[in-house]
């Protein structure tokens, strides 16, 4: 494997992100630093959109879409701005591996950013950072001003204008809100605006941020360009999961590495830099360094992307769980989402584990769609009775419909979080049905305690 993110810092053997030391710019351009940038540059911004399709780099924020083709929507210039929004409001539950990048190498999302605007002819563009992510602003701020500094952003930037204009960056901080991470959200709250997501159509490519068009992406789908423009598509590809053997090129793959977040009963928490591809239980074993020890945490399942892609349970992690983009069609999940895995041990009760996703999807519905608005708080009301231990026998099946009922129908949700809440439920229900029927038949109160 070719560490793509992880190759610049000086660190432990054994360390994970966590353990590593802020890259000033200085640092960044002695370990290959910019290089990227000037690979973009002499190659001509046409050429940088090819080159990022060539490679099939995909987006790492949750959905998965491919980035280069993202950009390939964007109309004809004309003599208005054009903007480049980058999602860094991570508030995915468990999920961190955004965090690490702008806190320890903040300069490869910006060369990422330099390099996205030139392909993409955008002059502006805006950071839009998790307003809890304190220190992570902070060192964001000083390498926006090292960037300027060195001539990568402002005036006399080394792409040279961009759209007419100089190349600028804008750090934003959101104030809380998980459906500010959905792109469109994110553009309403960016105009100073509730964040509420829009309908689609227009696509923010063609009017997004203040109507103009504009490009979303995700801070570590950003931080892969460089490596990719330095390297050469080829050697993005040299890594991960390609297409199986015959598919047609029209098939989707998981090539390159990705950063995975580990958290909750797991020995080692952190976040790895892996190959797409890898076995769920390989990445336990080597990189978590496997259960925590201890009574009652033997794994039983598994948050794979967020608590929005749905359960894994370990059984189906012992069959060959595999992080890739195929994840949710093989083991009747929502896909891949952020590849930062919550493991869930024996001692957990998936019911209460229920109530705190559904407590959660109530609290952050924006509550412009009636299924997403009613149905979370519904679903809520429902766990919240069975942790009780007021269940019936009945509202397992109610759960079940009512989910169902919150998923994305073409036109149901005006965005993917009513999906998200029942993708979590009714995979926690299907896949741990035993502890829900117990809980309903012989009611008493379940432990409050999750992870
Ligand atoms: Fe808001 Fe939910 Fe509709 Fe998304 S699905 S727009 S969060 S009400």
């Amino acid at each position: 494997m070719t560490p793509v993110l992880f190759r610049r810092v000086p660190t432990p053997p054994e360390g994970s992100f966590h353990d590593r030391k802020y890259v000033g710019y200085d640092d960044y351009v002695a370990s290959e630093g910019y290089e990227g940038l000037q690979a973009g540059i002499d190659a001509g911004h046409e050429e940088v959109v090819n080159i990022v399709k060539a490679a099939e780099l995909r987006g790492r924020g949750g959905a998965g879409f491919p980035a280069g083709v993202k950009w390939g929507f964007l109309p004809p210039l004309d003599d208005g701005p054009r903007y480049l929004c980058i999602n860094a409001d991570e508030s995915e539950p468990a999920t961190f591996k955004d965090q690490v990048l702008i806190q320890f190498d903040p300069h490869s999302v910006i060369e990422g950013i330099a390099l996205c605007m030139l392909a993409c002819q955008l002059d502006t563009a805006y950071f839009y950072i998790r307003g809890e992510y304190h220190h992570q602003r902070e060192v964001f701020e000083r390498a926006i001003a090292e960037a300027y500094a060195n001539g990568v952003l402002g005036e006399n930037a080394r792409t040279g204008k961009i759209n007419g204009r100089w190349p600028n960056l804008y750090l934003h901080r959101g104030a809380g809100a998980y459906i500010c991470g959905e792109e469109t959200g994110l553009i309403e709250s960016l105009e100073g605006k509730r964040g509420w997501p829009r309908i689609k159509p227009p696509f923010p490519a063609v009017q997004g941020a203040f109507a103009r068009p504009t490009v979303i992406n995700n801070v570590e789908t950003l931080a892969n360009v460089p490596f990719i423009l330095k390297h050469g598509a080829d050697a993005w590809k040299a890594n991960g999961k390609g297409r199986p053997e015959g598919a047609p090129p029209q098939v989707p793959a998981s090539y390159g590495t990705k950063l995975m977040g580990l958290s909750g009963a797991i020995s080692r928490p952190g976040v790895y830099e892996h190959e797409l591809g890898i076995k769920l239980t390989d990445l336990i074993e080597t990189s978590g360094q496997g259960a925590l020890a201890g009574e009652g945490n033997a794994i039983k399942g598994y948050f794979h992307g967020g608590i929005s892609m749905g359960v894994i349970s370990q059984e189906e992690a012992e069959a060959g769980v595999e992080m890739d983009f195929d994840i949710g069609k093989k083991w009747n999940n929502l896909g891949l989402g952020t590849a930062c895995v919550t493991v869930i041990p024996e001692r957990t009760s998936m019911v209460a584990m229920a109530r705190n996703c559904a407590r959660f999807y109530a609290h952050e519905s924006c509550g412009q769609c009636t299924q997403c608005r009613e149905g979370s708080r519904w679903l809520n009301k429902m766990l919240d009775r069975m942790v009780a231990g007021d269940g019936t026998t009945k509202d397992l099946d109610l759960l079940l419909e009512l989910a169902s009922s919150m998923g994305s129908m073409p036109g149901n949700n005006i965005c993917g979080l009513s999906d998200g809440a029942n993708w979590a439920i009714r995979t926690i229900v299907n896949k741990f049905w035993d502890e829900f029927e117990a809980i309903v038949s012989k009611p008493s109160r379940v432990s409050l305690a999750v992870v």
